[in-house]
């Protein structure tokens, strides 16, 4: 039997946590013969703890022969120690009548514990996955509040969105998502962020040759960047299963490897593209042994080229504002 991975995750009683928690235990994440031990924590409400407390019973009755371990603590130091993943999900959603100024303190002050917590308890590799929003900005607080871990260990999660521009093209050429390779997102993971099907391949032929391209440009592109509004109106609540599906599908290939396929990460920037050293934004990566490496050597269009830009002055913004929290 191998050594257990223990994954801590946040928010665990939230919308995504409800199908995020079963599937890594049910071995989506690490594989079928990977043991996990699952370290939740959510606030420390009585109410918040009520419902993790179900959620734990639920994992319970699953007899997950995989799940080799459930712990939950409203401490984010306990909940994180020694933890070789870590997911944090929770954060403040945006209420009604909300400033962006103000959601972004709100999880500034959330992310600031939090990369404090993991910097004195978790894994000295421990992998961190930031997807409550806005994901780019918490990871980039988390990353600089835990001066002691890898700073490259700090990722926030666009997998969504590229997943949904493979979705999207799917549709469109009349092919499976199996036969696109090379798609990716970059920027933002907000409606600033830039599809790239520039890149992409379907079967081997650029994709752009079975999607025309004003089609991508005018209408594609706004649909996988407002996506997330769509699901908002028509569901009546964000997205959650398909949210968890991409923590999946991150983590699973920062682990266990992308092989030659493109997996759209959000990083810290080394500079590459011209992208502000530091900034959190979402490339184009391929990974191997736990690492991930951004795609080089990308033509990038004029299109291409404007949208990142709006991408790379939001994240800006935002960094400015949170930098100044933290002092
Ligand atoms: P929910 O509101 O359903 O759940 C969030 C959970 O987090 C709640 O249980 C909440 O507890 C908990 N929580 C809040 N603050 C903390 C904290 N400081 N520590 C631990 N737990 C906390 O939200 P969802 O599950 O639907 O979404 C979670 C986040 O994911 C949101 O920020 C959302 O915007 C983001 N998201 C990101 C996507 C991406 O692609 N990056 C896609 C979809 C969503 P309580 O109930 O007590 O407040």
């Amino acid at each position: 039997m191998k050594k257990p991975i223990r994954v801590a995750v946040t928010g665990p009683a939230g919308n995504i946590g409800y199908s995020l928690l079963f599937r890594i235990a049910a071995g989506d994440m690490f594989g079928p013969d990977q043991p996990v031990i699952l370290q939740l924590l959510d606030r420390a409400s009585p109410e918040s703890q009520q419902k993790v407390t179900g959620v734990m019973m639920e994992l319970d009755d699953c007899a997950f022969p995989l799940l080799a371990g459930l712990e939950n603590s409203p401490e984010a130091t306990t909940a994180f120690r020694d933890a070789d993943v870590a997911l944090l999900v929770g954060a403040r959603p945006r209420s009604k009548g909300m400033e962006r100024a103000d959601l972004l303190n709100a999880n500034a002050e959330i992310f600031v514990a939090q990369g404090r917590a993991l910097n004195e308890a978790a894994s000295r590799d421990c992998k961190v996955l930031v997807v409550g929003n806005p994901c780019n900005t918490n990871a980039w607080i988390a990353m600089k509040s835990a001066p002691d871990l890898k700073p490259e260990n700090f990722t926030s999660m666009l997998r969504l969105d590229q997943n949904r521009l493979m979705a999207q093209t799917a549709t469109q050429a009349k092919v499976s998502v199996n036969d696109i390779t090379h798609a990716a997102v970059w920027g933002n993971h907000s409606p600033a962020m830039f599809p790239d099907l520039d890149h992409a391949l379907i079967k081997g032929r650029p994709a752009l040759e079975l999607v025309d391209r004003s089609y991508y440009q005018e209408t594609m592109t706004p649909i996988v960047a407002k996506r997330g509004s769509a699901i908002i109106e028509a569901r009546g609540a964000s997205s959650a299963a398909s949210a968890a599906s991409a923590a999946i599908d991150h983590i699973r290939d920062w682990v266990l490897g992308s092989g030659d396929r493109w997996v759209t990460m959000g990083v810290p920037s080394d500079g590459s593209y011209g992208i502000p050293e530091g900034l959190l934004f979402g490339f184009p990566c391929t990974t191997k042994d736990g690492r991930w490496e951004i795609v080089q050597g990308l033509e990038l269009s004029d299109f291409a080229r404007a949208t990142i830009a709006k991408s790379v002055a939001e994240l800006e913004s935002e960094r400015a504002h949170v930098a100044a929290l933290l002092g």
